[in-house]
């Protein structure tokens, strides 16, 4: 579904992402590791176009979205992205939030984006909060209605990045159910997380991002169990 090969990008001539290759089928998910600025982020920010590689491709669905021809904003509507920060717009109802990009970008009408976004709310628990301003809602809750956003124009693939971090840790259980349950659903993803236990019950793939190379991939068995290399091993006893 996805392809990365040789991707490079720098800041200000530091190289944060150095060669990437990756592969990503149709319903695995992939879990990204590694330490605070291993390029973990910036790895997501480039297949969602929000930043322009240096080097290298991105195919998505065999087509090259880095190609400087290629139609980002058409790309961007095939995926769903959200991001450590609760993202909801403040002024809006939940219901809101979820119909806006549907209806203004995908021109669905508005009963039926409603009756979607509707659907969507009660597969994840959140009928009663339709009607509700983020405000009024839990910050579990905000970020569950931020992931139901995204998942209301029905992307190909979803971009996850550390969507639970900024909660207290009794939200995170909600939010990480929300997540379980689009896997159950078939949903493609590549997610950031620093909850190496969850990372390890949910990922078909672990990669480990180490100074901007992906340094090691495998399964949650292999990398978990027994890293390959010293620098995931070190990794791993820091973050369990
Ligand atoms: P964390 O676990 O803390 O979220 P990360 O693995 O997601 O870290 P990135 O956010 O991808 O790391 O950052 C990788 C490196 O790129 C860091 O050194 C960071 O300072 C740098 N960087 C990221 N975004 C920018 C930017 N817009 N301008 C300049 N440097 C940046
Ligand atoms: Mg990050």
């Amino acid at each position: 579904l996805l392809t990365i090969e040789g991707l490079w990008k720098n800041y200000h001539g530091h190289n944060v992402l150095r060669g990437i290759d990756l592969t990503v089928e149709a319903h695995e998910v992939v879990c990204l590791i590694g330490a605070s600025g291993s390029g973990k982020s910036t790895l997501l920010r480039c297949v969602n176009l929000l930043e322009t590689a240096d080097d290298g491709t991105i195919h998505l669905d065999g087509e090259e979205i880095t190609d400087v021809r290629a139609d980002a904003d058409g790309v961007r509507k095939r995926m769903g992205i959200v991001f450590q920060a609760f993202n909801l717009f403040p002024h809006m109802t939940v219901l809101d939030n979820i119909t806006l990009a549907p209806r203004k970008v995908h021109k669905v009408g508005r009963e039926q984006a409603e009756a979607q976004a509707r659907d969507l709310l009660a597969r994840f628990g959140l009928a009663a909060k339709a009607g509700s301003y983020p405000d009024q809602l839990s910050g579990g809750q905000q970020q569950r209605a931020a992931i139901i956003r995204a998942m209301a124009t029905q992307p190909r693939l979803m971009l996850l990045d550390e969507v639970t971090s900024a909660l207290d840790p009794e939200l995170v259980t909600e939010v990480l159910g929300v997540i379980r349950e689009l896997k159950e659903g078939g949903m493609t993803m590549i997610l950031t997380t620093h909850e190496m236990g969850f990372c390890r019950e949910i990922a078909d793939t672990v990669c480990f991002l180490d100074g901007g190379v992906l340094l090691e991939r495998g399964t949650p068995e292999q990398i978990f169990s027994n890293p390959g290399r010293p620098r995931t091993r070190e990794f791993l006893q820091s973050v369990i």
